[in-house]
């Protein structure tokens, strides 16, 4: 069965505190209008349920119904047809019509755009239509001192009320959005930038470097014999070890360094404005913290890193090549015994 109420149910408590706002004001709005017309008792009856009934019955209906959302955009055309109704039984009256039907336009807008706007006006046309057939139909031209300052508070705290549920909508929304972009470029296993955002910034790294002539490191660092460690201790254990590799790379480098995962065990961090000596000592330091951690957590566990190190080299015709020699001495630290940082110069390998 669908959840009752649906995603419709947070608009539904919104317009509920609004509706109830906007109909008490506008209560004092046309009643001030329609005294002076001398109404029959029904009238004002009607005129009380719709300001102080109809707002706690719509957010009721709108509770129980499956679809909360279709719920609210019907209240809200019942709420378009009650002030043209009420429009046409204050026979025009210019200021509480305008301040009514412009009120009923601002909040339709501000739910469903242009469209819903239109529907708002048939429904307001709809409510005026009933009430010429109820009412003999006439026109007052001229507001009265007194109507114009009953009109007053439904003017200025109306849109106030709106305005302040819209920017506060807003807030949210800029904040959600910043929630999930940088959900979309952290990798969930290490907190660590994913493959894609760590790509990102070693494009903006690359061209920095090239703009500047300064000087700058990439790292690639892979776990040794991984797969063993997850076949001997499991898949568990594989992912603390992991989740292990990310913390001390969180600890041991720069604020401004930018480490990542690549993807599986492979990490990778840049260096900015790092000699290729002081990384290698970096990140020759952040192996042995590696291996030290994983010897304290389990003594059978010899968990270490082949680290692949490449400096930045005006001769990089882009940031994959850079990238590629990176990779390279990752492959020399792997071949000659593992456990090792290996930072050969390669960019000349692929000229050959
Ligand atoms: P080498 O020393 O040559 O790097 O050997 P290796 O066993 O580490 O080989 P490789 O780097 O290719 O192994 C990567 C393994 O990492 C294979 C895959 O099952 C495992 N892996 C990838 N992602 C995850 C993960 O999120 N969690 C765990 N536990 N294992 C993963
Ligand atoms: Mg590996």
């Amino acid at each position: 069965m669908a959840a009752v109420g649906g995603k419709g149910l947070p608009l539904a408590s919104r317009l509920y505190k609004s509706r109830t706002l906007g109909l008490t004001l506008g209560f004092v709005c046309v009643a001030f209008a329609m005294y002076p017309l001398d109404p029959h008792p029904w009238v004002w009856a009607l005129m009380l349920v719709n300001a102080f009934v109809w707002p706690h019955l719509a957010f009721l209906l709108s509770r129980r119904a499956e679809h909360a959302l279709g719920s609210e955009r019907r209240n809200l055309l019942i709420d378009s047809f009650c002030g043209g109704f009420w429009v046409g039984a204050m026979h025009f009256n210019p200021l509480p019509a305008v301040t009514s039907l412009s009120m009923m336009t601002m909040n339709n807008v501000a739910i469903g755009g242009a469209r819903f706007m239109l529907a708002g006006w048939a429904a307001q046309s709809l409510g005026i239509g009933t009430a010429l057939l109820l009412f003999t139909p006439a026109f007052i031209g001229v507001t009265t001192q007194a109507q114009l300052y009953a009109c007053l508070p439904l003017l200025m705290l109306y849109p106030m009320a709106l305005g302040w549920i819209c920017y506060r909508q807003a807030a949210t929304l800029a904040r959600h959005k910043r929630e999930l972009l940088a959900l979309s470029r952290t990798d969930s296993l290490s907190g660590l930038l994913n493959h894609g955002a760590w790509k990102d910034q070693l494009e903006i790294e690359f061209q920095r470097c090239r703009r500047n002539q300064t000087g700058g490191a990439i790292a690639l660092i892979d776990i040794d014999h991984f797969k063993t460690i997850n076949d001997t201790y499991g898949h568990v254990t594989g992912d603390i070890v992991l989740r292990q590799l990310s913390k001390v790379l969180r600890q041991n480098l720069r604020a401004t360094d930018l480490a990542g995962r690549y993807g599986g065990d492979e990490f990778c961090v840049i260096l900015p404005g790092m000699p290729l000596n002081l990384a290698t000592e970096v990140m020759d330091a952040l192996r042995d913290r590696f291996n030290a951690l994983a010897y304290a957590q389990d003594p059978t566990l010899r968990a270490s890193l082949s680290i692949g190190l490449a400096p930045y080299q005006s001769t990089h015709a882009d940031s994959i090549s850079w990238l590629s020699d990176a990779d390279l001495a990752l492959y020399e630290a792997k071949s000659s015994g593992r456990n090792r940082v290996s930072s050969v110069q390669v960019s000349w390998l692929r000229s050959l």
